[in-house]
């Protein structure tokens, strides 16, 4: 029998779920797998397995109207019935929102549950779901421990600053602020930037977490100081189908002018804009890569020119630079992005090796570049599954301790 972590990450349309041994390590999963479409038509994408616990169905049949209590419910049924072999010893999920109160990962109980359900209006696209995968396991597995890892938590090294607004201070106390997200995975490349970047690590990085989703972190000393999403994940850089920053008299306009209701405006920001927007193609970058259409092209570079500006915002912010890192689908496997986002860099000492670029390297930039440029390939759900198991690990200690 092996002691495992089931790892769920539940989006608005998508569930995914790994199981990873018990370590406090970065470990290979046992199994991962992911379902898309939720609501409209759910496919079970991929599940793999290792040695000889290779697993290709874990549910046998998802009715249409399949949602994230169903599926969750029914993986643990497999889990327990089917897979023997593993033993879950606790479940760690991603949770969009941790609030102003949360800035660690936490053991889900019934009170810290209540104030998870009070950030929902903060992510209403997003919480929800999370929240949802939890109380699923709650229900089927209460005795099962339950870790929530939050994507704002990483920021909360911020200063005030960089999180408050300049709207009326009753809205601010209202916790209206700026959070940032994505903050599993720079947490993760934090953890990496010493064994990639030497004594460079401790000093000024800007991490490009660049995939479907988008955002930029200025790190110092492997803390955040300053990012690109807001008080919401539409902030920012530009994104598959997301605008990233917009004015807001631009929004303004759309409903008082352009006669669009609030439902409508929120699909345009969320779900028609960024790459998919710009083009009219796709919000896949490798399409849009491989496409002569000079929409394509002219998505690319707003893309990229919005990059470099956020990259000069975050260095002003930080005084100085040290090194970049790319992470995620874009960043890690586009040298034609990064290439376009490195070149106007070179004012500041930026030198790629093409090679290296081209060939997806851990170290990319060449020997007279001033500043380190790196690969980092994020791994958000290893992180929750590390987090996790030293929380559960703490946990038992501190019990232990007062039990002795
Ligand atoms: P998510 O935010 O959904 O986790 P990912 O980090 O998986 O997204 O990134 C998905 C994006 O990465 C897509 O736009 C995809 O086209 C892009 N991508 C993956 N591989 C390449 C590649 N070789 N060239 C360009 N874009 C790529």
């Amino acid at each position: 029998m092996i002691d495992v972590v089931l790892v769920v990450n539940s989006g608005s349309s998508s569930l995914k779920f790994a199981l990873y041994p018990v370590s406090t390590e970065v470990t290979e999963p046992l199994m991962v797998g992911k379902v898309i479409r939720i609501g409209t038509d759910p496919q079970l994408m991929a599940s793999i397995g290792h040695e000889a616990l290779t697993v290709t169905e874990p549910f046998d049949h998802i009715p249409k109207d399949a949602t994230h209590e169903w599926l969750i419910t029914n993986l643990l049924e497999r889990l327990y019935s089917r897979y023997v072999s593993f033993h879950p010893v606790a479940a760690g999920h991603r949770v969009v929102h941790g609030g102003s109160e949360f800035h660690q990962p936490i053991v889900i109980n019934d009170d810290n549950m209540e104030i998870l359900k009070s950030y929902i209006p903060l992510a209403p696209l997003h919480q929800q779901h999370c929240l949802a995968a939890i109380q699923a396991i709650t229900d089927h597995s209460p005795e099962l421990p339950q870790v929530a890892c939050f994507d704002t938590a990483f920021h909360h090294t911020q200063n005030r600053l960089e999180k408050i607004y300049a709207i009326p201070r009753k809205y601010t106390e209202d916790e209206l602020i700026r959070y940032g997200f994505h903050g599993i995975s720079y947490q993760y490349i934090a953890s990496c930037l010493s064994a990639n970047l030497g004594k460079k690590a401790d000093g000024k990085v800007i991490v490009a977490h660049l995939g479907n989703g988008s955002s930029m972190c200025a790190l110092h000393n492997k803390r955040s100081v300053a990012t690109s999403m807001g008080f919401s994940t539409l902030d920012g850089l530009i994104m598959g189908t997301r605008c990233g920053s917009i004015d807001a008299g631009l929004i303004l306009n759309l409903l008082n002018e352009k006669g669009l209701s609030v439902d409508e405006v929120q699909d345009i920001l969320y779900n028609q804009s960024g790459l998919l927007g710009v083009s009219g193609i796709s919000n896949n970058m490798r399409i849009l890569a491989e496409s002569d259409d000079p929409k394509a092209k002219e998505a690319i570079e707003l893309f990229c020119y919005r990059a470099v500006k956020e990259i000069g915002s975050q260095i002003a912010v930080m005084g100085g630079l040290d090194a970049i890192v790319f992470t995620a689908g874009i960043g890690e496997n586009s040298a034609l992005i990064r290439k376009l986002i490195c070149e106007p860099l070179a004012w500041l000492g930026v030198e790629l090796d093409d090679n290296a670029n081209e060939n997806n390297h851990t170290k990319i930039s060449s020997d007279q570049s001033t500043i380190d440029v790196h690969i980092i390939p994020t791994n958000e759900q290893a992180m929750i599954a590390i987090s996790t198991c030293d929380l559960i690990d703490t946990e038992i200690q501190t019990f232990n301790r007062k039990s002795a």
